[in-house]
C-alpha cells in the first residue's frame, strides 16, 4: 500500500465525479455537502477511494431495488469530531432488516443475485487497517447511513 496525505474533500469530490453520471442514469441524485474545513487523513488513496465508491454503488443499488418510485437520494459529506473525521454516505433506498445488518461485513454475504458480498468486508478491513471503523444505521424501506471514522493528521 502507498501511504500518502489525503485531503478528505478532494477524495470525496473525486468519487462524486466518478459516480455522478451513473447515478443520474439510475435516477438518483448525489448531494455532496461541501466541507466546513479541510481535513487530512493518512493512507492509501486507492483503497480509500475504493471504500467510498463501494458504498455509493451499494447506495445506488439499494435505491434501484426499492419498490416505490420516490426520487433516489444519496448524501455524502464529512465533519470533524475531535481528532477524527466522520465521512457519511446516506441513501433513501430499501434499507435493511436485522438479519442483513447482522451479517453485513461477513465475506461473501450478499442479498443480490449477482453480488459478490465482498465490498463491505474488504472496506471494513481497509478502514480498520487505517485505524478507523465503520458504523451503520438503517431502517427498512427508509434508507441507510454509513459513517466511516478515521484519525486525522495533526
Ligand atoms: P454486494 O454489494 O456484492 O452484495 P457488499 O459487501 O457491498 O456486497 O454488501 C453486502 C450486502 O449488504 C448487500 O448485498 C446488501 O444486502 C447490504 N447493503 C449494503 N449496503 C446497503 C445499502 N446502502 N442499503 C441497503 N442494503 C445494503
Ligand atoms: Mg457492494
Amino acid at each position: 500500500p502507498q501511504v500518502a496525505m489525503i485531503p478528505v474533500s478532494a477524495l470525496l469530490k473525486e468519487v462524486v465525479l466518478l459516480t455522478e453520471s451513473e447515478a443520474l442514469m439510475k435516477g438518483c441524485e448525489i448531494n455532496f455537502y461541501p466541507l466546513q474545513e479541510d481535513m487530512i487523513i493518512s493512507g492509501d488513496i486507492k483503497q480509500m477511494k475504493q471504500v467510498v465508491l463501494n458504498m455509493i454503488r451499494n447506495a445506488m443499488e439499494a435505491i434501484t431495488e426499492k419498490i416505490d418510485d420516490s426520487i433516489g437520494r444519496i448524501e455524502l459529506g464529512a465533519s470533524r469530531e475531535g481528532a477524527e473525521v466522520r465521512i457519511f454516505i446516506s441513501d433513501n433506498g430499501k434499507g435493511m432488516d436485522i438479519c442483513t445488518l447482522d451479517r453485513l461485513f461477513s465475506p461473501f454475504f450478499t442479498t443480490k443475485e449477482n453480488g459478490t458480498g465482498l465490498g463491505l468486508s474488504v472496506s471494513d478491513r481497509i478502514i480498520k487497517n487505517h485505524g478507523g471503523c465503520i458504523s451503520v444505521s438503517s431502517r427498512i424501506n427508509e434508507g441507510t447511513r454509513f459513517v466511516i471514522s478515521l484519525p486525522l493528521i495533526q
